[in-house]
């Protein structure tokens, strides 16, 4: 694409799913002209550049097809075991270069604030663009949540995140403690302890996950969604739409219980310079402690919303409280959309965020 304007109308932020179904959109409702992408990933494809090389497609449950053109048309074949973490960026970037999409990369966008009656975005290298629109689509990789435990900074081991792994080898011969309930945490550490070797792995999350035998049905993803949708309408943080939709008792985690991998514990209390333990603040308890060499937090994502601080979006519930047909739109400055946010962290949500945010800039702008 052309260098960056220095005023578009609408400013995307980011260059995911998201970014891209706004992009499509926003060409489709006469404003091809008028908007620009500004990404700060190296290349196309959103978060799923960076996600670790034995996720497939098929493990990732498929990414829903961008609007107009399919993940099976573009890369035209079975794609199902390929690896996300390229097939996804092949994908994305062919749809770009097909639909002309005015993708600019990498452009960091550091922080977005009121300027007259639009926005002042400052990008990373101390360049700024205004904007009369945002639609911000940064998703969460950028996020990565730890809870808070007491003694996390006394541990002498390793500590990493979903978002730092990179493959099973690296825990040969050590004693790996995965938190988390989620299906990454469940994954990692089938993964971790079937191909590792001489790993000994141990499992801790605050509840322990129900597998469903069941396929998970359509209205139990619906009402997942809406339950999200609720609480983002209320102002409340969201939680994850990907987390709810349940975990399905697959043959990889039945073989996995069979094989006594699925050891549940709770939460433990503290984290000391060894390993974590459990009761071990309560006076006259009765301490237990379990000395592991890694802790690898699976414990989520939050939305990657810094940037947008200085426009002091967040209600008092500490989430932001959204409004309009899809609870894209920001209700205390409706020209601010916020897609992946909510009930639109989904690949299929993404899409439809996509398509709305481009109609709501569209009404914005008086096109439509
Ligand atoms: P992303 O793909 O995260 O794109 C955001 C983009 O914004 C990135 O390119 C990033 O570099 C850029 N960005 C961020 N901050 C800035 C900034 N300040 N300036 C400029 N650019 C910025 N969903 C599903 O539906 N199915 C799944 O199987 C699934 N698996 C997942 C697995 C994992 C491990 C995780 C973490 C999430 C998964 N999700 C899944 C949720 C998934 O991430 C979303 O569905 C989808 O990728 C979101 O697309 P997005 O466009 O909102 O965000």
């Amino acid at each position: 694409p052309a260098q960056i304007a220095d005023h578009s109308d609408v400013l995307v932020i980011g260059g995911g799913q998201a970014a891209l179904s706004a992009a499509y959109f926003l060409h489709r409702f006469g404003l091809g002209e008028r908007y620009q992408v500004l990404d700060h990933a190296p290349g196309p494809g959103g978060a799923w550049q960076f996600r670790w090389p034995s996720l497939t497609l098929a493990t990732a449950n498929r990414v829903h097809d961008l609007p107009g053109w399919g993940i099976v048309d573009a890369l035209g074949l079975d794609c199902d075991h390929l690896p996300a973490a390229t097939a996804v960026p092949d994908y994305f970037g062919r749809y770009e270069a097909r639909f002309g999409l005015n993708v600019h990369r990498p452009v960091h966008v550091r922080s977005v604030r009121r300027d007259g009656d639009g926005f002042r975005a400052e990008l990373g290298d101390g360049r700024s663009v205004t904007a009369d629109v945002i639609v911000n689509a940064t998703g969460t990789w950028d996020r990565p949540f730890i809870p808070h435990i007491p003694g996390r900074a006394d541990f002498s081991g390793r500590q990493l995140h979903t978002h730092d792994y990179r493959s099973p080898a690296e825990f040969a011969g050590q004693r790996v403690l995965v938190v988390g309930a989620g299906i990454s945490a469940i994954q990692l550490l089938i993964e971790i302890a079937r191909e590792a070797p001489g790993v000994e792995t141990f499992w801790c999350s605050r509840r322990e996950p129900v597998f469903d035998p069941e396929p998970f049905t359509p209205e139990q993803g619906r009402e997942a969604v809406a339950r999200v949708e609720r609480r983002v309408r209320a102002g409340l943080p969201p939680t994850s739409v990907v987390s709810v939709t349940g975990l399905a008792l697959t043959p990889t985690i039945a073989a996995a219980r069979r094989d006594g991998i699925l050891q549940w514990r709770p939460m433990f209390t503290r984290i000391t310079e060894t390993g974590v333990c459990w009761d071990c603040t309560t006076e006259g308890g009765d301490p237990e402690h379990l000395d592991v060499d890694v802790i690898f937090w699976n414990t989520g994502f939050r939305s990657a919303l810094d940037h947008l601080a200085p426009l002091r979006l967040r209600a008092p519930g500490g989430g932001i409280v959204m409004t309009g047909r899809l609870a894209t739109v920001v209700e205390a400055d409706p020209r601010v959309q916020l897609l992946g946010y909510g009930p639109s962290a989904s690949t299929i949500g993404a899409n439809r965020a996509g398509r709305e945010a481009a109609r709501v800039a569209a009404e914005l702008l008086g096109v439509r």
